[in-house]
């Protein structure tokens, strides 16, 4: 089969043929149909520092999944040879404490599909039976591949509660752009996106669910709060850009009380003020992946009740495409970027 394969220590990726992967005993083989591009995945690309360190070459890469169940390890109950499936990308010990109390998503023994294992830009990838997530079968393949990173944004979204609050989510990325279409479903009163990127903030305007795309470097955060109205600052805050501006902007734009979720990565140390953080009284609350699998249920019943996220996918290549896939991925001014592994 054809694979992207981080062939070597540095940067860049090759579109190789390799072995067909077989399913062990409880895993599954899929036919991959599409693969999104994930930041996780540039940094893999450009071998950052990050990169360097945690990843072992040969590697497969991709960890954003839909595609077909092709074949069934021994032992695999519940699935059906075709059926369409989306993958969680992390797989879990099992036996930790958390794992055993069913949260699953703060087992600290986790290994990245893509990662640490062979991944799903490829024909075909092979995943244990419990991290595929059955799809309906008329769902579009491009969103069944974003649930991933759909993933991450449900899991900060509901976070803390958000009927009738003020919600400031600060980077308008595919995490960004589906966590505002995320809490304006969930009943948030005003919900206002920051980025610095003219692209993402249009196309956030486009998706229509934002009561306020801001572009930081023009406009202040301040004026518009008080051009909403709003006399005490944000309830809600989610933090998807990694940037230390935005952490700083959004403390001192948090209401007494308020509660917020950090996704986003910091590449380097990241000061802020803590002093207010304690005289605001803020809570804030560490998000990585997703809850196995509650958030999952609540991603296909949020579709179910008309949840529209497919306007977030702006850029789909074939696969043997890729580099110019990667190449506007990193451009910081696409939503998500699909690959499609039918088209090599
Ligand atoms: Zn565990």
């Amino acid at each position: 089969m054809k694979a992207l394969v981080k062939s070597a220590p540095g940067p860049g990726l090759d579109l190789l043929e390799v072995p067909t992967p077989e399913p062990a005993t409880g895993e599954v083989r899929i036919r991959v149909l599409r693969t999104g591009i994930c930041g996780t995945d540039l940094h893999i690309d450009s071998w950052d520092p990050w990169a360097q360190a945690t990843i072992h070459t040969p590697q497969v890469i991709g960890h954003e999944i839909a595609g077909l169940v092709d074949a069934l390890g021994p032992g695999v109950e519940g699935l059906t040879l075709g059926e369409l499936v989306s993958v969680e990308g992390h797989i879990v010990c099992g036996r930790c404490r958390n794992c055993r109390a069913g949260r699953r998503q703060l087992c600290p023994n986790t290994v990245g599909v893509g990662v640490n294992r062979d991944g799903g830009f490829a024909e075909f990838v092979v995943v244990p039976a419990t991290n595929v997530w059955q799809q309906p079968a008329d769902l579009d393949p491009d969103v069944a591949a974003i649930f991933d990173p759909f993933g991450n944004a449900v899991h900060s979204a509901l976070a803390f509660p958000v009927l009738g609050e003020d919600v400031l989510v600060t980077g308008a990325g595919p995490i960004g752009l589906m966590a505002a279409a995320v809490v304006r479903h969930a009943g948030a009163r005003n919900v206002v996106i920051t980025d610095v990127s003219r692209p993402r903030l249009e196309l956030a305007e486009r998706m229509g669910h934002v009561t306020r795309a801001v572009d930081v470097a023009t406009e202040s955060l301040t004026a518009v709060v008080a051009g909403l109205g709003m006399r005490e600052g944000f309830d809600v805050a989610l933090e998807m850009s990694g940037a230390p501006a935005a952490l700083q902007s959004m403390i001192t734009a948090m209401a007494h009380g308020g509660r917020i979720a950090l996704l986003g990565l910091p590449t380097g140390e990241l000061p802020f003020d803590w002093v207010r953080v304690v005289t605001s009284m803020l809570t804030i609350r560490g998000i990585y992946g997703r809850e196995m699998y509650e958030t999952w249920y609540a991603m296909s019943v949020l579709i179910q009740a008309g949840l529209d996220i497919s306007e977030v996918i702006t850029h789909r290549y074939a696969a043997a495409d890729f580099r110019a896939a990667f190449t506007a991925a990193q451009s910081g001014h696409t939503g998500k970027v699909v690959l499609d592994w039918t088209q090599l």
